[in-house]
């Protein structure tokens, strides 16, 4: 059985699996990561093959702190900026990468960028000292699939492929990061909704940040940004103000019309914080009771709000 509760032993024991280029899944602030020696090619391209990733997307690399990210990638004043407010916490900044990195062109699709975070989480933390490596790791989940917020989502996914999952109970954020490009001097770019509201990043900066490139873009720099990145086998129906037959309810706030079907609260009390943190966990819980389709009330476009109904849309977009 490869998930372990993640003490000092397992998270050794982890360190050495990703020293020799095996795979372990871990929790992270935001969801559970499948991390990968981020230096090791072979290793970087398990991820994929171990996700059903459809092709090659740039991964986000984990570093333990700023003097391995500046050895890894250039940090303007901005980025430095967005780092010191947010670092270690759930916002990727992409840079521009080192060409002596050391980093497996695989982690960045090719690109002469590079995506960096440094988690919050004490056991993504333990983990990273213990690999001494830089880890890729995207969320540990099959491509297309919901992004798991516990162990046991990441062994319904994956099974026994990662040679170890870390079980650190529930992830905090339920979200994952908001990614940024930052690798222009003059402006900073939001390339993924998160767990990072943008109210909070465009507060440090002092100016607003500049919009993406649309979601079903043909050729996404984020693979967050593909339409249907995180669909459940249920169809999902948004801003719903009533329930019909046979629909399961995905609720947020009060009154919740009344419902014989499957239904949970993401807050009763509004709180898009809460309602973050139990999104995926939500939507994998009312997609097992065999809905054919998930309602969903309206939620809010403020704060953390716009990550949710990012992936709420993309939850409800048609099916490659
Ligand atoms: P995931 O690892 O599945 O949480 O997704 C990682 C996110 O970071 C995706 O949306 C990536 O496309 C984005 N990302 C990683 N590297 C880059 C990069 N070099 N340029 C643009 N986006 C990136
Ligand atoms: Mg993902």
């Amino acid at each position: 059985m490869a998930v372990r509760t993640a003490d000092q032993t397992a998270i050794d024991e982890a360190g050495r699996l990703l020293r020799s280029g095996a795979l372990v899944a871990f929790p992270t602030e935001t969801v559970y990561g499948l991390g990968a020696d981020a230096t090791n090619g072979q290793a970087v391209a398990g991820i994929f093959e171990t996700k059903g990733r459809p092709r090659f997307n740039p991964l986000i690399v984990h570093v333990p702190d700023l003097a391995s990210a500046e050895r890894l990638a250039v940090l303007s004043a901005r980025a430095r900026k967005l780092a010191h407010a947010f670092w270690p916490g759930p916002l990727t900044l992409v840079l521009t990468r080192r060409p002596d990195s050391g980093l497996s062109d695989l982690v960045s699709a090719g690109l002469d960028s590079v995506a960096i975070r440094i988690p919050a989480h004490p056991i993504a933390r333990a983990l990273l000292a213990a690999a001494e490596r830089p880890l890729a790791a995207p969320s540990a989940n099959r491509s297309g699939r919901v992004s798991p917020t516990l162990a046991r989502h990441v062994h319904e996914d994956l099974g026994e492929r990662p040679a170890m999952i870390l079980d650190g109970g529930a992830t905090a954020h339920g979200l994952e990061s908001t990614v940024v490009d930052a690798t222009g001097d003059a402006t900073v770019t939001l390339l993924r909704p998160g767990a990072v509201p943008r109210e909070a990043i465009e507060a440090v900066l002092g100016t607003a940040l500049s919009s993406g490139p649309e979601s079903d873009d043909v050729h996404p720099s984020s693979p967050g940004q593909l339409a249907s990145h995180y669909a459940p086998n249920a169809a999902m129906r948004l801003d719903a103000r009533d329930i019909r037959p046979g629909e399961a309810l995905l609720a947020f706030g009060s009154p919740v019309p009344a419902t014989e079907g499957s239904s949970i609260n993401l807050s009763p009390a509004g709180d898009l914080v809460e309602a973050a943190a139990g999104l995926f966990a939500a939507l994998r819980a009312l997609d097992a009771t065999g809905a054919r389709t998930i309602a969903v009330m309206p939620i809010p476009e403020h704060g953390l709000g716009e990550a949710i109904n990012d992936r709420l849309r993309r939850a409800a977009a048609p099916r490659p």
